[in-house]
C-alpha cells in the first residue's frame, strides 16, 4: 500500500534552521523585497523550536551580522558579552602557561560572545517578521529528485506515529513533500541528506575525506558576586595541552557569558587512534585540571550539549550547486578551522546562496549551472580566503611529534601553503588501532557530584533531549554481528566510549563471551559521532520524528 502524501510547493525550500540556513532566508526575502518581487521561502527544522539543537562556543565575528542587519542591536540580537581580549594556554597534568603570542587568526577582540541557540531563535523570529515561512519539527527525511534521477525538488519529511517496526500507529501522520524549486541545504555538520546526496550525485570526487571534531560543552550558572572574569582584560580563553596532550588534536575554551553564567567546552578530534578514548572524559578531566576548576568553582552545569563541527576545510568541500539545489554553512565543510569558527563564514555562505538562487530564479535556470553563480561567489568572498589560509591546518595536526609543529609553523609563515600543499589525512573511521592485547575497554574514570560534574546520563537530562522510545531506531545498524563478532574483538566497542549520550550500551553474554550492543536512542544529541567514527561504517544517523531531540535554550 502506498502511502498518500500531501505536498507543498515553494520558490526556496531551506533545511536546517542554523545560522547558515537562517542567514540564507533572511537575505531571500531582502532581496526579494529590494526587487518587489513575491518570492515563497520555506526553512524546516528538526528540532521542536529553531534554536533548540544549536550548540557552538561561540566567538562570533560580527562583521557578518553588520552586513546582513546593520541594525542587529536595535532587533534584539542577544549578544551575552564582548570579547575585550584573549588568553591561550598550555596545560601540563597539574599547571599552566600562558603562551604569550596567541596566533593571529585567533585574535577575538570585538567579537561577540554568543549562545548560538539563543542567536538562531532571534534570527527565526525575525526571518518569520520577513514573510519565513517557518516550519520546526520537521525533519528532513529524505531528498526528492526529478525525473531524471538527479536533479533535486524538494524534501519529504519523516512521518510520524510510527510504531518500533515501522507500523502506523492510530496517530499516524505521513511526511510531506516540500517541492521547490531550489532547495538549499543547510544541515550542519554531517548533514544526513547531504551525505547520501553526495554519495548519489558524486559531489565529492578528488576531495579529501572531510574530518571532524567532537565537542561538549556547558554553561555553568556562577554563584552571585564577582567572577573570575571580572575587571579581567581577557574573557575568551582557550587551552591546549592536558589532557588530550600533543598527540592528538583538541583543546578547551572558556568564554564570559552575562548573567554570571559560562560556557566551557572541550573538542576532541576524531582523528584519534586510540580506542579507549571517551571525548566526554577528555571533557571532564579539562574541567578537573587545577586551572579551570579554579574558574567554574562553586558553580553549577544548567545546560549542556554535544555537536560535531567539520573541520576539514577547504580541500574537503563538496561541489556547492547541484540541479536544484545548493549546499551551505557546516554540511559543505564551511569553517575556518584555525579561527576555530563556523558560525559566520556559515551565515555568509547562505547569503551567498540566497543571491545566486535570486538570479538563478529570475532567468529561470535553476540547473547546476544556473545556480553555479553561488560556487563562483564563494571563490570571489572572503569566506574562500580565511579557508583557503586553513587549508593544511587540519592536515597538519592529525601529525605525530614534531612533524606536526614544523607543518604547522611553516604554514603559519606561508599564508597556508607550508611544505606540502595539499597536504594528505585519513577519514576518522579509518585512524583507530587495535585495542591493546589483554587491555580492556576503559570505564568511566571520573567521579561526578551531579551538579559541577555531571556524568554521561545527567548531560542528557540537562540538554533536556527526549524521543519517543516506541518509533523505529534512527540509528541503523544494518549488521549487528559485525559489532559482536568483529568490532568488540578488534576495538573494544569504541561507540560505548565515543558516544557523549550513552545511546550505546554493552552487554556481554556470561557463558559465550559474546558482546551485544544495546540501542538508546533516546539519549541520541545528533551530535553524529558514531556516524562519523565507527570504524566498520555499520552505523549511520538518520534523522528521527521531527521536534524530538536535544531541547537546547543556552548552549
Ligand atoms: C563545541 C563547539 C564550539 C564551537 N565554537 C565556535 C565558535 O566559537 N565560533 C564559531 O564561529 N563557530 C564555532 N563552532 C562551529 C559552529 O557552531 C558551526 O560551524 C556552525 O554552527 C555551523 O552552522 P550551520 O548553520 O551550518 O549548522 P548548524 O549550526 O549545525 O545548524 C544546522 C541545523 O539544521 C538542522 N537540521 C540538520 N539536518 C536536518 C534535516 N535533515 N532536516 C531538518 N533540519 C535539519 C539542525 O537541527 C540544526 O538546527 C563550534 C562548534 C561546536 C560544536
Amino acid at each position: 500500500m502506498t502511502t498518500e502524501r500531501e505536498s507543498i510547493e515553494f520558490d526556496v525550500l531551506i533545511v536546517g534552521g542554523g545560522p547558515a540556513g537562517l542567514a540564507s532566508a533572511i537575505r531571500l526575502m531582502q532581496l526579494a523585497q529590494e526587487k518587489g518581487q513575491e518570492l515563497e521561502v520555506a526553512l524546516i527544522d528538526k528540532g521542536a523550536e529553531i534554536g533548540s539543537h544549536a550548540v557552538s562556543g561561540a566567538i562570533l565575528k560580527p562583521d557578518v551580522l553588520n552586513e546582513l542587519m546593520p541594525d542587529h542591536m536595535e532587533k534584539g540580537c542577544p549578544v551575552e558579552a564582548v570579547v575585550r581580549g584573549d588568553a591561550f594556554y598550555y596545560l601540563t597534568a597539574a599547571k599552566s602557561m600562558a603562551i604569550p603570542m596567541v596566533p593571529r587568526y585567533m585574535h577575538n577582540k570585538g567579537c561577540y560572545i554568543i549562545s548560538l541557540s539563543r542567536v538562531s531563535q532571534w534570527m527565526g523570529g525575525v526571518a518569520e517578521e520577513m514573510g519565513v515561512n517557518i516550519f520546526p519539527g520537521f525533519a528532513g527525511k529524505e531528498v526528492l529528485y526529478g525525473d531524471d534521477g538527479r536533479t533535486v525538488i524538494g524534501v519529504r519529511t519523516g512521518d510520524k506515529g510510527l510504531g518500533k517496526e515501522g507500523e502506523e500507529k492510530s496517530n499516524f501522520e505521513p511526511g510531506i513533500d516540500l517541492l521547490a524549486k531550489v532547495t538549499v541545504f543547510a544541515e550542519g555538520a554531517r548533514g544526513s541528506l547531504v551525505k547520501a546526496m553526495g554519495v548519489k550525485l558524486d559531489l565529492y570526487r578528488d576531495k579529501l575525506p572531510a574530518v571532524y571534531e567532537t565537542g561538549i560543552k556547558e554553561v555553568i550558572q556562577l554563584p552571585e558576586g564577582d567572577t573570575f572574569f571580572t575587571g579581567k582584560s581577557a574573557n575568551d580563553i582557550h587551552v591546549m595541552g592536558y589532557p588530550l596532550g600533543l598527540g592528538t588534536p583538541g583543546g578547551g575554551f572558556i568564554y564570559e557569558m552575562s548573567q554570571n553564567r559560562l560556557g566551557i567546552g572541550y573538542l576532541t578530534a576524531l582523528c584519534y587512534e586510540d580506542p579507549a578514548l571517551d571525548p566526554y572524559e577528555m571533557f571532564i578531566r579539562f574541567k578537573r585540571h587545577p586551572f579551570v576548576a579554579n574558574i567554574i568553582k562553586g558553580g553549577k552545569v544548567i545546560e549542556q550539549g554535544a555537536r560535531t563541527v567539520a573541520t576539514g576545510g577547504y580541500y574537503t568541500m563538496p561541489k556547492l550547486a547541484v540541479d536544484g539545489g545548493l549546499l551551505v554553512g557546516g554540511c559543505a565543510e564551511i569553517h575556518n578551522t584555525p579561527a576555530l569558527k563556523g558560525v559566520h563564514v556559515g551565515m555568509k555562505s547562505g547569503m551567498l546562496a540566497a543571491e545566486a538562487a535570486v538570479a538563478a530564479l529570475a532567468r529561470e535556470d535553476v540547473s547546476a549551472a544556473g545556480l553555479d553563480g553561488y560556487q563562483q561567489a564563494f571563490e570571489q568572498s572572503w569566506i574562500k580566503s580565511e579557508m583557503w589560509e586553513g587549508r593544511n591546518f587540519a592536515q597538519a595536526l592529525s601529525k605525530k611529534g614534531i612533524a606536526k609543529f614544523v607543518h604547522l609553523g611553516a604554514q603559519y609563515v606561508t599564508g597556508g601553503r607550508g611544505i606540502v600543499d595539499p597536504m594528505d589525512m585519513e577519514a576518522d573511521a579509518d585512524t583507530l588501532k587495535p585495542m591493546v592485547k589483554g587491555g580492556s575497554a576503559k570505564g568511566p574514570g571520573e567521579k561526578y557530584d551531579g551538579e559541577l560534574y555531571v556524568d554521561k546520563l545527567t548531560g542528557v537530562y540537562l540538554s533536556k533531549t527526549m524521543h519517543r522510545e516506541d518509533q523505529p531506531s534512527h540509528l541503523i545498524i544494518p549488521d549487528p554481528e559485525v559489532c559482536s563478532s568483529q568490532c568488540y574483538p578488534e576495538y573494544g566497542s569504541p561507540c560505548t566510549r565515543f558516544c557523549p549520550g550513552n545511546v550505546y550500551e554493552l552487554e556481554l553474554d556470561e557463558k559465550s563471551g559474546k558482546a551485544h550492543i544495546k540501542l538508546n536512542p533516546s539519549n541520541c544529541f545528533h551530535c553524529k559521532t558514531c556516524d562519523i567514527k565507527d570504524p566498520y561504517g555499520n552505523i549511520t544517523w538518520t534523522c528521527p520524528e521531527g521536534g524530538e531531540g536535544p531541547g537546547y535554550t543556552m548552549v
